[in-house]
Formats: structure tokens, C-alpha cells, sequence
């Protein structure tokens, strides 16, 4: 293939094969390809089939911990801000404003994706909407006043008003209302987003559980009645419910207050927790369950089966649901024509997951003191191999370590980019044990002195149950091919 220079028309250069120089940078950089024989051309098949190598010692994972402290980051700390800096996952910006490292980002578009698997399956659309909202559009739902301080307000060069939007009711019933001639053949309609929300939080504080700007899903429903925005609303709890049960995150579904949202009805989804700045009422005989917030009267007795005792707990709401009502819809005049084809306006619910608040709460939740546990669906890596130290008796085994990697890129496309090799074989095998335990890779193979014997021998530790197995190259690739990775 020739290079051409495009002012002068002439050859530059002459490239035998476009693809080898890229091939041969990755060997320098964080990846490598591995494959057999590498003076073969890679073909477009063949790279599909190779396992992308991530080595440890070149992945961007800086501990920032000296920076934590009450200056930079207003009230301190929690285990899982405290964890995440250490391993490198976020690092602290301005109070409540955290830089996402790669491996977060890895496992924050993980949750994603689960989050969108979910909302597709109760029929959900994904949409994008502007973080800057107008004035004007605050108004017209007179939140502009009453958000108050939380509302982080600027002006643009023309002096107009805006602000960087906390939410999207407003934002997304005005789109709604200007489609014409919508028919209430279309709805339920559901429409989300996964996008940075703004709050002038009073006290950000815990890391990513209350950031001043973090990710939410929000979603927002339009029906044509009451009934079947209830049905609507139903199915979203349902929804989160699956959500979190995939997570192994067991979250409590309460009764809640509609605060500045407003509207009917409202559930918050609450994951236990010490540090949980919520406080919610199980019953021990019934299904009542509340946040305390609602319950003003006595708080020992169940008020839904009178005999039940209440117990109160601590808990992280990690997702809100409202019903609405017509609350946006009639101020901004959102209607569906129905049946008889006549205007009627939407009953609509809006649905909040807070997307970086359950990556922190479910690391505060499943880690220890100092080792980081993940739900294995969002973990960023899956496998970490570690191969011997480099002089050691195991040595040898090091071209076991290369050949597992390759049988994994050829037999478990499903584990493509999961894999992390720590390639630091200065390091004892134990030391680098112990960093892999921090970060919590769901599993660590480690290519020792079992990788010599005649039949070699791998040990896995599964640090999700602690359990330490000693397989076989085919009972590894049995284990690994069961990790349902996203
Ligand atoms: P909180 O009571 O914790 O301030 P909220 O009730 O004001 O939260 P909602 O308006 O219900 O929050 O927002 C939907 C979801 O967004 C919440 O359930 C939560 O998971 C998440 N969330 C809200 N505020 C923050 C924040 N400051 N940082 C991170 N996540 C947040
Ligand atoms: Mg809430």
C-alpha cells in the first residue's frame, strides 16, 4: 500500500502490509496480540480470534490516596471512596467531582449495559437529552425556585439563564409535547437516558455516593390512563428488582416520600448499609416496608398489619420511582389522542438509578477492610494470570502462562478483554497475589509449581467465594467458560 502526500500527489512511503505496524505498536504499548507465529500477517478473522493481552504493569490504575483528605474533598471518607482511590479507580477532582480511571469506566459501561438489557426488556428507549437546560423550561414547572441552592445555575454570553440539569422531567415532557399528532397507539411510551447529572449537593461527600455530578438512568413513562401507568410503574420495580438480584445486591424495595419531584406514589430501593444516609421500616410479619420519612406516627407497630414490629435499618437508595400523575404533563400540555381521537393528557411516572452511586454502594457493601469485591457481572477484568518470578524455580512455567492465554483468546471469545496478565515478574508470585486480591478480579490463575508436573496444574482462586481450586488446563477453561461476562 502507498502513502500518498496529499498536497504534492507523491509517495512517501510504501507499506508492505497496512496492518503489521499497528500489530507491532501494541507490542510496545498496553495489549499485545498474541498469536501463533508472529511473522504472519494478521488477517481481519485472525485478530478476531486473538486474545487481546492487557498487561498489568501497563494499565493506567494510579493509587491516589494522598490526595484524600476534608480540604479537597469536603466531609470524609467510606471504605469503598477510600478503596476506589487506592486502586486506582477514580481520583478526586473538586468537592464531589471525580476523574472515572479506566478500569471504573470499564466496569461503570458494564452496569450499563445491564441496565439497558433490562430497560429493553420492559419495552424502554434510549435517548440523549442536553445537560443545559433553559430557564424558561424551570420555570414553566416553577422548579426553578424551588430547587433552590441544589439547582447549579449559569448565564450564557447573551445573560439567559440556564442550569446544568439534576433532572429531566421537564426536559423530556416538552419534547414529548411537541410531537404531532401522537396516538395513544404509541404508549406506553418509555424513554431513558444515561447521562451526568448536576446537583450543588450541600455535603458531597462518600466518593460516589454523593457526588455533585455523577451518573443517573432516568427514565420517564407516558400512558394513556391511570390503570396502565400503574401497570407501567409495576413493571419498572420489577425491572430494578431483576436488576439488582443479577448484581447480588439485595436491596429493599420502600415506601417513599415524592419530595420536590412530587406526584402519588413512590418507591426508593434501598441497599443496606452502616454509612446509609436513609433510615427505612421492615415489618417482621407483613410486606410493609418504608422509609422513615413516611411513617410519622408510631414507628414500633406495622401500620399495614397492626401486629408486626418494625425493624429500622440503614440503607443507600440506589433507585427512586414516581408516579406523576399529570403533574409535568398538564403544564406542558403532553396529550395523546385517544381512541375516539380525542386529546387526552399523559399519566406519566419517572424512574431514577443511580449509576456510579451503585458502583460505590456495591463495593461498600461486598468489600472487606481492604480487598475490593465485585459484583462479578461489573467487575472491569475477570481473569488475572499470574505467571512465575522471573529466575525462580517456576520459571519454566512461563510459557505455560503465553499458552494459556492463547488457548483462552481462541476457545472463550466470550472473554475477550477480561484477561489481565501481571507481566511484573520481578515480583514474587505472593506480592503480586496480594495486589490482585485488592482489586478483587473475580478470578487469579496462578501458573506455578502445579503448571511443571506432567499434566500441568493451575490454581484458580475464586475471590468472589474465597475458594482456591487446583484444575486442570481443561477444568480452568470449563470454570472460565461458565463467567457470564457482559
Ligand atoms: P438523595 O436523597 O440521596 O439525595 P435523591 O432522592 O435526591 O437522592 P433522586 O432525585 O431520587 O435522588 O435521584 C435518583 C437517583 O440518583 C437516586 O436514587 C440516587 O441513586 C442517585 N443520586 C441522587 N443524588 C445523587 C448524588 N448526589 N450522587 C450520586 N447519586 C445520586
Ligand atoms: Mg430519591
Amino acid at each position: 500500500m502507498a502513502v500518498i502526500d496529499p498536497r504534492s500527489g507523491s509517495v512517501i512511503e510504501t507499506v508492505m502490509n497496512p496492518i503489521r505496524p499497528r500489530v507491532f505498536q501494541c507490542l510496545h504499548r498496553t495489549s499485545v496480540l498474541l498469536r501463533r507465529g508472529s511473522s504472519q500477517d494478521v488477517t481481519a478473522a485472525e485478530s478476531r480470534s486473538v486474545q487481546p493481552v492487557l498487561l498489568v504493569s501497563r494499565l493506567y490504575q494510579p493509587s491516589n490516596l494522598r490526595d484524600m483528605g476534608p480540604d479537597t474533598q469536603g466531609e470524609m471518607t467510606c471504605k469503598s471512596q477510600r478503596l476506589m482511590q487506592q486502586a486506582g479507580l477514580i481520583h478526586p477532582s473538586n468537592p464531589g467531582c471525580y476523574y472515572y480511571l479506566p478500569a471504573m469506566v470499564r466496569s461503570m459501561e458494564k452496569l450499563m449495559r445491564v441496565i439497558d438489557q433490562e430497560m429493553l426488556m420492559i419495552g424502554g428507549q434510549k435517548l440523549d437529552m442536553p445537560s443545559l437546560c433553559s430557564a424558561e423550561l424551570w420555570k414553566t414547572s416553577q422548579r426553578w425556585d424551588l430547587m433552590g441552592k441544589e439547582l447549579l445555575r449559569l448565564k450564557d454570553r447573551h445573560q439567559r439563564d440556564y442550569c446544568l440539569a439534576p433532572t429531566h422531567e421537564e426536559a423530556v415532557t416538552t419534547l414529548v409535547a411537541h410531537q404531532t399528532s401522537p396516538s395513544y397507539r404509541q404508549l406506553p411510551l418509555l424513554l431513558y437516558q444515561i447521562t451526568r447529572k448536576f446537583r450543588d449537593e450541600l455535603k458531597p461527600k462518600f466518593g460516589l455516593l454523593r457526588g455533585r455530578e455523577f451518573y443517573m438512568k432516568d427514565m420517564y413513562s407516558f400512558d394513556a390512563s391511570e390503570e396502565s401507568a400503574y401497570q407501567t410503574y409495576e413493571s419498572v420495580c420489577e425491572a430494578y428488582a431483576r436488576l439488582f438480584n443479577r448484581l447480588g445486591l439485595r436491596c429493599v424495595q420502600v415506601q417513599a416520600d415524592t419530595g420536590n419531584i412530587g406526584g402519588k406514589l413512590s418507591h426508593e430501593f434501598q441497599l443496606p448499609a452502616e454509612i446509609g444516609e436513609d433510615r427505612f421500616l421492615v415489618c417482621g410479619s407483613c410486606s410493609f416496608s418504608a422509609n422513615v420519612e413516611t411513617v410519622l406516627s408510631d414507628r414500633s407497630g406495622c401500620p399495614q398489619c397492626k401486629t408486626g414490629t418494625l425493624v429500622e435499618s440503614k440503607g443507600i437508595e440506589v433507585g427512586h420511582t414516581f408516579y406523576l400523575g399529570k403533574k409535568y404533563s398538564r403544564v406542558f400540555n403532553a396529550t395523546f389522542s385517544n381512541a375516539q381521537g380525542k386529546p387526552v393528557v399523559a399519566e406519566m411516572g419517572c424512574y431514577g438509578l443511580g449509576v456510579t452511586r451503585i458502583a460505590a454502594a456495591a463495593i461498600e457493601v461486598m468489600s472487606t477492610k481492604e480487598e475490593i469485591r465485585w459484583p462479578g457481572l461489573i467487575a472491569p477484568y475477570q481473569v488475572c494470570v499470574l505467571p512465575p518470578k522471573k529466575g525462580s524455580k517456576q520459571d519454566k512455567a512461563a510459557v505455560l502462562a503465553e499458552e494459556l492465554l492463547r488457548t483462552l483468546g481462541e476457545t472463550l471469545p466470550g472473554l475477550r478483554g477480561e484477561v489481565v496478565l501481571d507481566d511484573r515478574t520481578q515480583m514474587t508470585i505472593g506480592k503480586r497475589l496480594k495486589d490482585a486480591s485488592k482489586l478483587g478480579y473475580p478470578y487469579v490463575v496462578v501458573v506455578g509449581n502445579g503448571a511443571l508436573e506432567e499434566i500441568p496444574i493451575f490454581e484458580v482462586i475464586c475471590q468472589q467465594t474465597g475458594e482456591t481450586m487446583f484444575l486442570s488446563k481443561d477444568g480452568l477453561l470449563d470454570l472460565l467458560g461458565r463467567v457470564e461476562s457482559i
